[in-house]
């Protein structure tokens, strides 16, 4: 085991500073009302940071030089932008240690999954779509034998993202790296919980980008991310984050007729058919394995497998070893390699999870194992640390309805492959969702039955860039990842040409 020291002590491979104003046009600007807030680490609670407190009036600032940008990084070629961003993913994999201690230190997860997914993944992003770019082609009708219909990507020009607090470099990184490719001047706010790991990479990375081109104005949603969705200077909103908020984000859209993609919250089943129980150690393993994953990131991932359907032929034997495989989830130190849940984000998610669960008590769901609160002393006293937990109850109660965000997974049984479904789709949200079975028939109509935009099978909690990451129903409009991504940052142009000699 390795413990990373803490940043700004002694031995530590990352430093933060002290302040963070906005970095607009390529350079820290003040926040024009002069105010700050503090950013304190989930890992003790104490601030070490403090954040400029971005209002409409940055917002303008921001928009000002990402318009002067717009035009001239626009049009550059498709080759110098991909290398623009090779470049950034290989300053990032130079310093991906840095990366993953910065990120665990803001945001409370362990250090383990930033250093082998959140920072690879953001690295990948960046090159798959340096990639995409490079291949992304037109097209062109030939309508008769005079005319052609040319279709061209155009960038939108600048545009707005809005992401959320439970993985901020790579919520960044979907955002940026799809935009960035496809010649747009974007202005991006990080959520007010974690804004300080997104300026750290920027200073790992900021010089090789030209200024204006990406602009990051700080603050809390109803005071920066407000105006930056309202304002008729972007030609697009990308948001992440809860429901509620995004039906906000399309109402402000809707004023200047602006196109809005949304990635919102979820409630994923992950469902168990009970040939898992009869199949090889192996794949039994890898299934009691696929049902601890409710607890990776916390549980504070939009696609948390929050709902376990397990079928009842094998019910109890499988809860029971889910029960003690929860039960040998190492939680602890975020910056020790073994820890395996660090902290949550924030004290109102911590408050938030736990009231849940008290929630869950009164519906008369039953608490098979953890439920509370993690109090340590010394270094992480004062921490956001909750047990992870397994609930048992029915669909209908509101542990498996409502996004709790945080280490814990409701419980259920269903009888046969109609049920399961029943029961899968019985839900507002349609982001995720988890099938596991040998049965490749069951499999498929499984994955094909249920109504979420991705659906694992045999495995969960897989996030390469090439594959469409979005949701069905409440959970969202649009997709991130993939290559279709630089498509939902592009107008197509069409010049419809005539070549021929005779008059109209
Ligand atoms: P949130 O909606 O509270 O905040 C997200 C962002 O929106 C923050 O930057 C916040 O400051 C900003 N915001 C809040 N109110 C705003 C307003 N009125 N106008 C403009 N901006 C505003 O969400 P959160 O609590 O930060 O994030 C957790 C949520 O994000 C969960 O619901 C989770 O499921 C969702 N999420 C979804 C995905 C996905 O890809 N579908 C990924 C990660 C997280």
């Amino acid at each position: 085991m390795t413990r990373y020291a803490a940043p700004g002590t002694e031995g530590a491979i990352v430093t933060y500073a002290s302040r963070y104003d906005h970095w607009i046009g390529g350079a820290y600007v003040p926040p024009a009302r002069g105010q700050y807030f503090e950013n304190p680490t989930p890992v003790n609670g104490r601030p070490f940071t403090e954040i400029a407190r971005g209002t409409s009036e940055d917002v303008e600032l921001a928009l000002d030089a990402a318009h002067a940008a717009a035009p001239g990084w626009g049009a550059t070629s498709a080759g110098d932008r991909a290398s623009v961003l090779n470049r950034i993913a290989d300053r990032m994999e130079a310093h991906l240690e840095e990366l993953a201690v910065a990120e665990s230190w803001e945001n409370g997860k362990p250090v383990r999954e930033t250093l082998a997914a959140d920072i690879p993944l953001a690295i990948d992003h960046f090159r798959y779509f340096a990639g995409a770019l490079r291949a992304q082609e037109g097209s062109l009708s030939e309508l008769d034998a005079d005319t052609v219909a040319y279709h061209f990507h155009e960038p939108l020009g600048v545009v707005a993202q809005i992401i959320p607090w439970n993985f901020p470099i790579l919520m960044a990184t979907w955002k940026l790296a799809p935009a960035l490719a496809a010649g747009n001047a974007v202005v991006l706010k990080p959520a007010e919980q974690t804004p300080a790991s997104i300026h750290y990479w920027l200073s790992l990375v900021a010089d090789l980008l030209p200024p204006g081109v990406v602009n990051i104005v700080n603050g809390f949603g109803a005071e920066a991310g407000k105006p930056l969705a309202s304002s008729p200077r972007v030609a697009k909103i990308a948001f992440t984050g809860e429901t509620t908020t995004g039906r906000l984000i399309m109402q402000y859209a809707s004023e200047n007729i602006k196109p809005v993609t949304l990635e919102l919250g979820g409630k994923s089943p992950n469902i168990f058919f009970d040939d898992v129980s009869r199949a090889d150690d192996d794949f039994l393993d890898k299934a009691l394995e696929g049902f601890t994953m409710f607890a990776l990131n916390q549980g504070e991932v939009c696609t948390c497998p929050s709902r376990a359907l397990i079928q009842r032929g094998h019910y109890d034997a499988f809860l029971e070893a889910g029960i003690a495989r929860t039960e040998q989830i190492l939680t602890g130190h975020p910056l020790d390699t073994d820890t395996m849940i660090g902290a949550q984000a924030s004290n109102d998610q911590l408050q938030k999870i736990l009231s849940y669960l008290d929630i869950g008590r009164q519906e008369g769901a039953k608490i098979l194992t953890g439920g509370q609160r993690i109090e340590h002393d010394g270094e992480l006293a004062g921490g956001y640390y909750v047990q992870p937990t397994v609930l048992e109850g029915d669909n209908r109660m509101r542990v498996f309805q409502e996004e709790i965000f945080g280490p814990v997974v409701a419980v259920t049984s269903f009888t046969d492959f109609d049920d399961a479904i029943s029961t899968a789709n019985d839900t507002l949200y349609g982001l995720g969702a988890g099938v596991w079975t040998r049965d490749v028939s069951t499999a498929y109509r499984a994955g094909r039955g249920i109504k979420a935009g991705r659906v694992w099978t045999n495995c969960y909690h897989a996030y390469p860039a090439h594959a469409a990451f979005g949701g069905y129903k409440q959970s969202g409009i649009g997709r991130e990842n993939h290559k279709m991504m630089l498509e939902h940052y592009q107008q197509t142009k069409n010049l419809l040409v005539s070549y021929s000699p005779q008059k109209l």
